[in-house]
C-alpha cells in the first residue's frame, strides 16, 4: 500500500478539486481517493508520501505524439531518428507527467510498438493509416522508413493487434508543406532551369500559384508575375513554367494526400474506430468534407496550429456547427520553452477562451513539446481562463471517452482505476515530482526508473 497524504488532488473527473485530499494504493490500483482516513492504517503502508503543497492527479494522457517508436515518422513514412533520440523522448514525456502516450506515426507496425514497449515503463499505444492511399502519399513524398512490411500490414489488421485508432491522416509534408519548400521545388528548379534557388524563393512560387489553401484555382498570371520579380526569379522562370512546377511537385501530391484522407474515413467508418485528421490550413476543406460525413469519434487533430487567431476560432466553431459531436483537439506545440514550431500560446488560449477545447495533446514540436501540465498551468493556474479540474479532463477523462481503446481504466483518480498517477508542485504543476505507473514509482525527481 502506498498513501499520497494531504495533496490538492484533482481527480480527472472534470468537476472535483480536493483541498486536502489522500489517495491510496493497493497493487496496481487505486483503493481509495478521500478527504479523512483512519490514521493507525499507515502502519501497513509500505510508503506514505507527504503531498503538502503539492498536486496528486491522474497521469496525462497525450493522444498525439510522434517519434516514440522505433518504426518510420510521419504520414511520409520517413526514417526515424535513432534509437537514441527515442529513449530520450519517452523518458522526456514520461517527466512531463504524461503516463500514456499515443504514437500517430500511423505506418507503424505492431511488432515495433512492442519492441519499444519492452524497453520504457511509459504506456505506448498506437494509431495505424496502413492502407494503399495513404501509403502512396507517403511514397509520393518520402517512405524512406518503410520496409516491406510496413507495405504489406493492412489497417483492419493493426485494429485487430490493438491499434486504437486510424491516424494521423494528413500531415505537413504530403499536404504541400515544408518538403516541397526546401526540397522538392528548388530540385524541380534545378532540373528545368539548372538553377539553384533556396527556400523562401520556393516557397514563394508555391504560394504564388497555389495560395495558403493549396487551391488549383487560386492560379493568376499577374499575381505569379510579380512574385517571380519580387523573388528575383523573373530573368529565368515564367509565370507558366512556375505553375508547372508547383503543379508537379506539389498539387500531385496533395491530391493523393487528400484521396487519403477519404480512404482513412472510410476504414473508420467501416471499422466503427475513432479517427484522427491532421487539422491545418492545407487541410482546411477536406477536414470539413469528411467531418459533414458524421463518423462518431472523429478527431481534428492540433485545430490551434498554422491558422491565424481568428482563423482558428472561425474554423473551430463552424467545424462544431457541422457536426456538434466533432472532437476538437488543440495542441500545446512548444510556446513556452523551444518557440521553434510556435511562438506564442495566444492560438491555444483563444481556443480555451472560445470553450472550444474537448482535448488536449503536444504534438511533436521537432521533440521539444512542452508539456500538457505546463499548459494547463499556465491556461487554468495563472491566466484563469479555464476551471482548473476541467482543463485536467481535458488531457485524461475526456481523452478515455473520444478513444475508448486508448486507456481503459485510466485517466481518473477513482477507487478500482489502475493507479497511473502524477504528484507535482502546487501551483506550479509542470514540476513533476513523482510519476507512478500501474502502481509503481517509475519516475521521481527528474529521473526515469527503470
Ligand atoms: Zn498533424
Amino acid at each position: 500500500m502506498i498513501i499520497l497524504k494531504g495533496g490538492t488532488v484533482v481527480t480527472g473527473d472534470g468537476k472535483t478539486v480536493l483541498g486536502k485530499g489522500n489517495v491510496i494504493v493497493t497493487e496496481d490500483v487505486i483503493a481509495d481517493v478521500t478527504e479523512r482516513y483512519d490514521e493507525s492504517i499507515e502502519a501497513y503502508a509500505e510508503e506514505v508520501v507527504d503531498c503538502d503543497g503539492k498536486c496528486v492527479m491522474p497521469g496525462m494522457i497525450n493522444h498525439h505524439q510522434h517519434g516514440v517508436t522505433f518504426g518510420p515518422m510521419f504520414a511520409s513514412g520517413a526514417e526515424n531518428y535513432g534509437c537514441n533520440f527515442i529513449m530520450g523522448h519517452l523518458d522526456r514525456s514520461l517527466l512531463q507527467g504524461h503516463t500514456t502516450v499515443l504514437n500517430v506515426d500511423g505506418f507503424v507496425t505492431m511488432d515495433e510498438v512492442k519492441e519499444t514497449q519492452a524497453v520504457h515503463p511509459i504506456r505506448i499505444k498506437t494509431a495505424t493509416t496502413h492502407a494503399p492511399v495513404n501509403y502512396r502519399a507517403g511514397e509520393i513524398c518520402d517512405g524512406k522508413g518503410f520496409l516491406p512490411k510496413h507495405k504489406e500490414m493492412v489497417a483492419e489488421r493493426m485494429i485487430a493487434d490493438g491499434a486504437v485508432c486510424i491516424g494521423e491522416v494528413g500531415g505537413g509534408h504530403t499536404l504541400g508543406g515544408g518538403g516541397q519548400d526546401y526540397l522538392y521545388i528548388p530540385r524541380a528548379v534545378k532540373e528545368m532551369k539548372g538553377r539553384d534557388i533556396d527556400y523562401l524563393q520556393a516557397r514563394a512560387m508555391k504560394l504564388s500559384v497555389l495560395g495558403r489553401y493549396i487551391e488549383e484555382s487560386f492560379y493568376n498570371k499577374d499575381t505569379v508575375a510579380q512574385t517571380l520579380k519580387d523573388n528575383n526569379l523573373d530573368s529565368f522562370l515564367t509565370p507558366e513554367e512556375t505553375k508547372d512546377i508547383v503543379y508537379k511537385t506539389t498539387l500531385a501530391s496533395v491530391k493523393v494526400a487528400l484521396d487519403g484522407y477519404r480512404e482513412a474515413a472510410a476504414i473508420a467508418s467501416r471499422l466503427q474506430v475513432p479517427l484522427m485528421m491532421h487539422n491545418a490550413p492545407t487541410s482546411r476543406d477536406i477536414v470539413h468534407e469528411i467531418v459533414k460525413m458524421k463518423i462518431p469519434n472523429t478527431i481534428a487533430c492540433h485545430s490551434n496550429y498554422l491558422f491565424t487567431m481568428e482563423e482558428c476560432v472561425e474554423n473551430g466553431k463552424f467545424l462544431k456547427s457541422l457536426y456538434p459531436e466533432i472532437i476538437l483537439d488543440a495542441a500545446v506545440h512548444d510556446p513556452f520553452g523551444a518557440k521553434k514550431l510556435v511562438a506564442t500560446p495566444d492560438n491555444l488560449y483563444a481556443f480555451y477562451k472560445n470553450d472550444l477545447i474537448d482535448l488536449i495533446s503536444t504534438d511533436f514540436a521537432a521533440g521539444s513539446s512542452d508539456s500538457m501540465l505546463e499548459a494547463i498551468q499556465h491556461a487554468a493556474l495563472e491566466e484563469k481562463i479555464v476551471p482548473f479540474a476541467k482543463a485536467i479532463a481535458q488531457g485524461t477523462t475526456n481523452v478515455t471517452k473520444a478513444l475508448p481503446l486508448l486507456a481503459p481504466n485510466l485517466g481518473e483518480l477513482k477507487k478500482g482505476f489502475y493507479a497511473d498517477i502524477v504528484v507535482s508542485d502546487y501551483p506550479a504543476i509542470k514540476n513533476v515530482n513523482r510519476v507512478y505507473i500501474g502502481g509503481k514509482l517509475v519516475a521521481k525527481g527528474g529521473r526515469v526508473i527503470r
